[in-house]
């Protein structure tokens, strides 16, 4: 039998108030459940839904008969494995903007209410192993410890799964827009997928159907939020080519080994090591447009060279950038930083909006020259001319110099 679409753009007909959402409230209780699952569409109290951009193949997994539309997860077992927080920064309305700060608590703190709630945040362990571990190990830089590293290279880590929940008032805040225009235009770019985003000024929290972030967190993660608790972090943005297959163009895996490096040796001396990986391929302009600039550069008269970096992304693009890192700052308030001892960044984005949310910075460490490829010292050259922090800073002559491979 034909089942009826319930529109979402205005409140459900005959609907009960969906539940409270107080953003920024410090008690779970009264802050109130995101709900963002579909079953139920009176008590929903977000727009969007779970999983990101996954929730498309969940509809295709429905749609083909292989999902029932109507399945409840059963979360036994499923809790966080290392206790995160609270933090005091949970109950501030301007530090965290676009992550549910009680996300990986949800399905316990609202057992009983009698709705569908999900978690935004699933908090696991895990030993990883990298082939660079294993050299800085063999070259005298790394040492073994048999708690954070073991023997054979393998770095004990908590892991944390992180989907993206935005407070829409928030979010407009950090950009100094206001929130109309915002939701019109996230409304507008996506093709009109979320019409409550323009309908429903009174839902306030959107779930965006893009990537979120997974923070690997090394050393004793109770001793989070705690002033003593010396901190080293690289905050990654994803770059599939380099971070897992190696390409050579950039430097965005040396740099991740780099930071990881920084994080044992920081959990190995009593503090916290923190590497968050956010999905913002391609500087969140997506690899298609990453791989177009990468020919534009390389076929370019002149060669691939560093002058002619930015303007060739901003050619194919029309930006330079897009991933905006005013929304960054919000998972280390999550983890309850306050001050960074050891921040793995040349880049001065990812630095000023981490100290305008009121962490302290005290040592900003650069990669190290070996370490950068020979194919990506155009990147290198020409991020350093912009202002990434260095002692070095290229001069014109050597930024007209070719240092590319072509095509
Ligand atoms: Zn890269």
């Amino acid at each position: 039998m034909p089942r009826p679409i319930i529109l979402t753009s205005h409140p459900h007909r005959g609907a009960r108030l969906s539940p409270w959402l107080r953003w920024g409230a410090a008690d779970p209780l009264a802050r109130g459940p995101v709900v963002a699952t579909l079953q139920d569409a009176a008590a929903r109290n977000a727009i969007g839904t779970h999983s990101g951009a996954y929730a498309l193949y969940r509809a295709l997994a429905v749609a083909a008969g292989q999902l029932k539309a109507d399945h409840r997860p059963d979360f036994h077992n499923t809790r966080p494995a290392s206790a995160i927080g609270p933090f005091p920064a949970w109950g501030d309305p301007q530090k965290i903007v676009s992550i549910d700060p009680f996300g990986h608590l949800a399905p316990e703190l609202f057992a009983g209410h009698g709705l569908d709630v999900r978690p935004s945040i699933a908090v696991t362990r895990a030993q990883i192993n990298m082939p660079e571990l294993t050299a800085a190990m063999r070259e005298g830089r790394l040492r073994p410890d048999g708690e954070v590293l073991l023997p054979n290279g393998d770095a004990r880590v908590t892991k944390i799964a992180i989907e993206p929940v935005w407070y829409l008032p928030g979010v407009a805040a950090r950009f100094g827009i206001g929130e109309t225009e915002l939701r019109r235009h996230l409304f507008e770019q996506t093709g009109g997928m979320f019409p409550e985003l323009v309908t429903r000024p009174d839902l306030q929290v959107f779930l965006p159907p893009i990537g979120g972030m997974t923070v690997y967190l090394f050393g004793d993660t109770a001793k989070l939020g705690q002033e003593e608790t010396r901190i080293a972090c690289r905050i990654h943005d994803e770059c599939n080519g380099s971070d897992v297959f190696g390409s050579d163009i950039c430097t965005c895996r040396p740099y991740l080994a780099h930071g990881i490096e920084a994080c044992i040796g920081m959990a190995q001396e009593g503090g916290v090591g923190v590497i968050v990986y956010n999905r913002k391929e391609g500087r969140a302009l997506g690899e298609v447009t990453k791989f177009l600039v990468y020919n534009a550069r390389k076929r370019q008269e002149g060669g691939d060279r560093a002058e002619a970096y930015f303007a060739r992304t901003e050619c194919v693009a029309g930006v330079q950038d897009m991933r905006f890192q005013e929304l960054m700052p919000d998972v280390l308030h999550w983890l309850g930083i306050t001050r960074i001892d050891r921040l793995v960044s040349m880049s001065n984005m990812k630095f000023a909006p981490i100290v305008q949310s009121g962490i302290t910075v005290l040592d900003r460490i650069a990669i190290p020259d070996a370490l950068i490829p020979p194919d990506a010292q155009v990147e290198m050259d020409a991020k350093k001319a912009a202002g990434y922090f260095s002692d070095h800073v290229p001069d014109a002559a050597e930024l007209a110099v070719a240092k590319g491979r072509g095509l």
